[in-house]
């Protein structure tokens, strides 16, 4: 017996803050790490940067994770769904400075650490928040922060052990350096923008010679640096210069001419300086050529001493006050506009340059053959994502820097000799450690004796922290059973970070396991605005999910998540998206409130032969099929198909027929008799049950309302999300049912059609319906129905004739037509 029947109304926000409650208080979403019988389903949860804002991107990938989540759930799986934050990084830095109106240097680094971690923990506090409103599954009892010590040990740990195999080094080679941030950055934290740029032609006089070549530039303030002059080799109009020595204008100095297979003689004249450094190309050609670095650059990006009378300015005035001279000295022969594309750091904006400092690298190149052979065998949804990663692996022209002259990170566990420079390396036992503030623990150096060492200052890349994250959540290195949880199930994803998470996880997990870190891959594309663009608030086409779950509650955002495309695709955000699923709860809601009214004397009785009518075994079998394709679709991770396949079944198969059809029988059981009646019961206690278990991943509080007001004592389980999820029942499919039951409910839905368009109340009484079936098999069928079709559609006399005859077309049957008289 249902336990009650559901009220007129509901409070969406209500609903959900309580279910929410409820369920981390009974513990409902708890990995059991004792539980052996159970297979284990483990979930890479990337650690989330906590920027303050939780925007429609974090609605739509976290519920695609959630959705996974909760069907393992349901499937027996004893799900891990832990959750972190991962805290260092350059983009809280560069807020705290425009907070307090600082530069790292201008405070104590504890002072600095303290302030960025008041702001991460604000933010995180509004994204935890956000999280439990949205209804994420998460095991809160997994909670952590990679800015605590005891994520620290698990960052440094690691780099020791891949300093033990060779994977580390410790160089002075050209990095991306952020002028603005006063850091090197990945290639990974590079970010390309277009912008309209001058090309500078100058003349460089040939030595011992009236002529000159003319070259264009963009950053004429580098002629300081420039340590040669390229032209193609076979580029016949310059041929004969190679070797030829030219002299560089500014930098007041006589560099040679070589050859170079990069040179695009049809960029600029077809001539180029080879600066140290320009950009990429240069670093490439100077190490081919083995040709001298002068750096000009400080590292807050001004010209230094090495730039002559321009030091002291920064690269603008410099590039301002060069051309200014090169024209007083007639060597500018024109300007021209130009549209480039420049690299900026990902955080700030600023352009990136290219500077040489000494940098810790990760030995990341030699890894590619193995993270292709390891992509290769990661099952990727959609697949085509595949590639995104394998393409970026085999770009990487650099090892990856791992150093980061920052304050909010990982320490660096390294001291050096103050004597004679040697390197010592924390050992695992010392770990957390931050060098800054204690010493290492040993007594001497151990090549020259000396006691005094000096600490490394530099930090870690954050991604260093948040890149071993599939073998810290399986409880390496204090579990001894860490590796049943290793690699990871699934590693959710956006399109956006594959370069850097996918591949900083493979590429870490690799080098110190030997392993993959995860087993499938499950890519969000981007959230769009309404307009088609990309979502940002200088488009005004940006819409914040708090004020999505404010007005309309997580269920409804979360089909809005699940069913605005394909997985992987960009997903545009439209609010009548997410007002279509509120009012499909609405629906939901009213068709349960009429089941529960219908079933209040109602008792499920396990082995009992129900009478079913062709309705009833049409629905059912109906709902078999669905549940096929929902678990397929799951499985898949194909989330639109499951909600939509859900929808039109609650909606127009189970509501707007079923229920509508079944009306008469369950209200006229003097008419029908009592074993239809139950008939008719017996499939809407069925079918809305079934509804609610495959919508359960989809919108998790509706379901658990309405499970919990009319199931759960029955079913004897304390949650929706702790019952099992339903294995199709192939007996229950019946081809011929279905077959029977389309075209009852095809006349069904054309005469209340005609109602409909002749402005008649529904319950409007016909006085005659004449069918014409068109053939006798037909015919046969429809009279197996003609009393839910007269019971349906108040029909006071049906005759069902087996010829074709005129009137309405039932569609899609084109040779049935009926005529009804009012
Ligand atoms: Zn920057
Ligand atoms: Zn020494």
């Amino acid at each position: 017996m249902v336990k009650q029947s559901l009220p007129k109304g509901f409070k969406i926000l209500k609903i959900e803050k309580e279910w929410q409650k409820r369920w981390e208080e009974i513990g409902v979403y708890r990995f059991d790490w004792d539980d052996k019988t159970r297979l284990p389903f483990s979930i890479d949860t990337p650690p989330p940067y906590p920027s303050g804002e939780f925007h429609m991107g974090n609605v739509l990938n976290w519920t695609y994770f959630d959705i996974v989540a909760r069907h393992k759930r349901m499937k027996g799986y004893n799900v891990f769904f832990p959750q972190g934050w991962d805290c260092h990084g350059l983009s809280i830095e560069v807020e705290v400075e425009r907070t307090y109106d600082v530069k790292k240097r201008d405070v104590p680094p504890d002072k600095f650490r303290k302030w960025c971690e008041r702001t991460i923990e604000k933010y995180i506090a509004m994204m935890k928040n956000s999280t439990i409103r949205l209804g994420i599954s998460v095991d809160w009892s997994t909670e952590y922060r990679t800015m605590d010590p005891e994520y620290w040990k698990l960052t440094q740990l690691s780099f020791i052990m891949l300093y033990k195999k060779g994977l580390i080094y410790q160089g002075t080679h050209p990095v991306n350096w952020c002028p603005r941030c006063e850091t090197a950055i990945a290639d990974a934290e590079v970010d390309y923008k277009q912008r309209e740029g001058t090309l500078h032609y100058i003349k460089f006089p040939l030595e011992n010679s009236e002529e000159y070549l003319l070259i264009a530039t963009t950053r004429p303030e580098l002629l300081s640096a420039c340590v040669s002059v390229a032209v193609h080799p076979t580029d016949n109009r310059y041929r004969k210069y190679i070797c030829r020595k030219i002299y560089v204008p500014i930098a007041n100095r006589v560099v040679e001419i070589i050859p170079d297979e990069m040179v695009e003689p049809s960029f600029g004249t077809g001539v180029v300086m080879i600066c140290t450094y320009g950009d990429k190309a240069d670093v490439k050609t100077v190490f081919k050529n083995k040709l001298p670095v002068i750096m000009i650059l400080t590292e807050n990006g001004n010209i230094n001493e090495k730039g002559g009378k321009y030091a002291g300015l920064s690269t603008e005035e410099a590039k301002k006050s060069v051309v200014k001279d090169l024209e007083v000295s007639g060597l500018l022969e024109k300007t021209e506009n130009l549209q480039q594309e420049i690299g900026v750091c990902e955080r700030c904006g600023t352009p990136v340059e290219i500077l040489e400092r000494k940098q810790w690298f990760m030995k990341t190149r030699m890894l590619t053959d193995k993270v292709v052979e390891a992509a290769n065998e990661v099952k990727w949804y959609p697949g085509y994502m595949k590639s995104r990663l394998i393409d970026w692996a085999l770009s990487l022209d650099w090892d990856w820097v791992i150093s980061r002259q920052r304050v909010f990170g990982t320490p660096i566990p390294i001291w050096y000799c103050k004597n004679c420079g040697e390197i010592i390396l924390a050992e695992e036992s010392w770990v957390p450690i931050d060098p800054k503030i204690e010493k290492p623990k040993i007594e001497k150096c151990p090549k020259c004796g000396s006691a005094e060492f000096i600490a490394e200052t530099d930090v870690f890349d954050t991604w260093m922290d948040s890149s071993i994250t599939c073998a810290v959540h399986a409880g390496w290195p204090n579990r001894e059973d860490w590796r049943r949880l290793f690699p990871a199930d699934v590693h959710p994803s956006g399109i956006d970070i594959i370069r850097t998470w996918a591949y900083y996880l493979m590429v870490r997990h690799l080098a110190l396991f030997k392993e993959k870190p995860y087993k499938s891959c499950l890519i969000n594309g981007m959230v769009l605005g309404a307009d088609g663009r990309k979502m940002s608030k200088s488009l005004k086409n940006y819409v914040a999910a708090p004020e999505v779950l404010d007005k309309y509650g997580a269920d409804a955002a979360r089909q809005w998540a699940a069913a605005g495309g394909a997985t992987g695709s960009d997903i545009p955000f439209r609010w009548a998206d997410v007002e279509y699923g509120w009012r499909f709860l609405i629906k939901l809601w009213n068709a349960s409130r009429f089941v529960s009214n219908q079933l209040k004397d109602f008792t499920l009785e396990e082995n009992a032969e129900y009478v079913l009518q062709p309705l009833d075994k049409w629905i059912l079998s109906k709902a078999e099929k669905l549940t096929k394709k929902v678990t397929d679709a799951l499985e898949k991770c194909q989330f639109n198909i499951a909600m939509e396949e859900i929808r039109n079944f609650t909606w127009h198969v189970f509501c707007d027929c079923y229920i509508e059809a079944a009306k008469d029988r369950l209200y006229k059981p003097e008419l029908y008799g009592e074993e239809k009646r139950k008939a008719a019961q017996y499939t809407l206690y069925t079918v809305l049950y079934r509804v609610l278990h495959l919508l359960a991943p989809i919108t998790p509080h509706m379901t658990e309302e309405i499970y919990q007001m009319m199931y759960a004592e029955e079913k004897e389980c304390r949650s929706i999300h702790l019952s099992p999820w339903p294995t199709p029942d192939e007996k229950r499919m019946d081809e011929e049912a279905e077959k029977h039951g389309d075209l009852i409910m095809a006349v069904i839905t054309e005469v209340r059609r005609e109602k409909a368009e002749k402005r008649m109340p529904l319950n409007t009484q016909i006085k005659k319906l004449t069918i014409y079936a068109g053939g006798k098999d037909t015919a046969e069928i429809i009279m197996e129905g003609r009393r839910d079709i007269s019971g349906t559609c108040k029909v006071a006399d049906i005759e069902v004739v087996p010829e074709e005859g005129e009137g309405r077309e039932i569609k899609p049957y084109g040779n049935i037509r009926f005529i009804a008289e009012y």
